[in-house]
């Protein structure tokens, strides 16, 4: 086995998981090294639970394969398998302490009471909590009890961790810090964590990789910057942020670059990643996002340039938000451009003409 196999922590392969005849999981295959950090995202029914529990042994793949550190697992259970499971529903012993919930799995396992004692302060240490031992459960507030969920799951010292929306039940400030906790936990302990979500900022926010999911299909599989700037589809585009979308039409190809018809003008953009090379003529959309549309003096010199009439501008601190018609082409969506904006800059307002533009590699067509 070479190097680079022995770093993959799990391989998923064609795995497909029916649910009577709807397929909840269907024909996913994706690869994780150790010690990422990996976010299923989508939709809520999409299959991501399912395919976590299925990693964790506690749902069997119909067909597939799974392997962990490069051994086949698929038809083993839970218990037989070196990793871990935190669900959004904690579910601490409330009638424990703080130490014997943590220690309880190393217990259950006839670990000795020193070396069970030196693993639990090892762990409140790597969730900075260090003599939280003798508190109660209930005198925990929410993130402190995220971390005590955490640190139990993590005292076996488990291949993988497994997370089904551990911060969905936080506020939003708590949730923020506790990103950031995750990460930091994460990285400290080496350990390969495997996390849903259906928030797209939380996934950006911690994820060495996405795996973005709809209808029990992954999507796509890639880094944050690959997802964002490099959508496979008009779904991935729109759940990852905001884009415009606009109608086109294949004109011809040059290079890995492919020319459309948008709003009466040749544009020319990438194709969406695992797109097929589109014919002459098909008819799809050009994804952009709001903060890459260039406008006014900006937009001179670059390459895709649209003439339209601004309808709206809204402020919003940091940029400004223009709502803009472009020019000759009837029930053509608006365009929403997102423009820096600091005090003291110009502003375009309602009724003016201006250029819109942006580069080739800022927009991607789907059919
Ligand atoms: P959520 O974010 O709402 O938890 P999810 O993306 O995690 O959603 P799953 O819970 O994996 O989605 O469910 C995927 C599909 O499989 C859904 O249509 C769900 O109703 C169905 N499903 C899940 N578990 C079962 C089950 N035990 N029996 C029958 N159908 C199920």
């Amino acid at each position: 086995m070479s190097g680079v196999e022995h770093q993959i922590a799990i391989e998923v392969r064609d795995v497909v998981k029916r649910f009577g005849d709807h397929a909840a999981v269907n024909q996913v295959s994706f690869r994780v090294r150790q010690g990422e950090f990996i976010s299923l995202l989508g939709p809520s029914g999409c299959g991501k639970t399912t395919l976590l529990r299925m990693l964790g042994g506690l749902e069997m793949p119909d067909q597939g394969t799974i392997l962990l550190s490069g051994a086949d697992v698929t038809r083993i259970p839970a218990y037989g398998r070196n990793t871990n499971m935190i669900f959004q529903q904690l579910a601490l012993f409330p009638h424990m302490d703080v130490y014997k919930n943590i220690a309880y799995g190393l217990k259950m396992k006839g670990t000795s009471k020193g070396e069970i004692r030196k693993s639990v302060e090892r762990v409140l240490e790597l969730v900075q909590l260090p003599g939280f031992g003798t508190r109660k459960v209930s005198q925990l507030s929410g993130g402190q009890a995220q971390r005590i969920a955490i640190a139990r799951a993590l005292i076996n010292q488990p291949q993988v961790l497994l997370l089904d929306e551990p911060l969905s039940a936080l506020d939003a400030q708590l949730r923020l810090d506790m990103q950031r906790e995750l990460k930091r936990i994460q990285r400290e302990s080496g350990t390969t964590f495997i996390f849903v979500t259906h928030d797209q900022e939380e996934a950006m926010n911690v994820s060495d990789r996405i795996g973005v999911m709809r209808d029990g299909v992954m999507l796509q599989y890639g880094t944050p910057d690959e997802i964002y700037e490099r959508p496979a589809d008009r779904f991935v585009a729109k759940f990852i942020g905001d884009t415009n979308l606009l109608p086109s039409r294949v004109l011809g190809h040059e290079g890995d670059l492919t020319i459309v018809e948008t709003a009466g003008e040749a544009i020319t953009v990438h194709i969406g990643q695992g797109q097929q090379p589109s014919s002459l003529r098909d008819q799809g959309h050009i994804s952009i996002r709001y903060e890459y549309v260039r406008i006014g003096s900006e937009a001179e010199g670059l390459r895709n340039r649209l003439t339209g009439v601004i309808r709206d501008v809204r402020y919003g601190g940091t940029m400004l938000r223009y709502t803009i018609e472009p020019d000759g082409v009837s029930e053509f969506p608006q365009l929403t451009a997102h423009v820096p904006h600091f005090p003291g800059k110009p502003r375009f307002s309602p009724g003016e003409t201006v250029t819109i533009g942006w580069e080739p590699q800022d927009a991607v067509f789907f059919i």
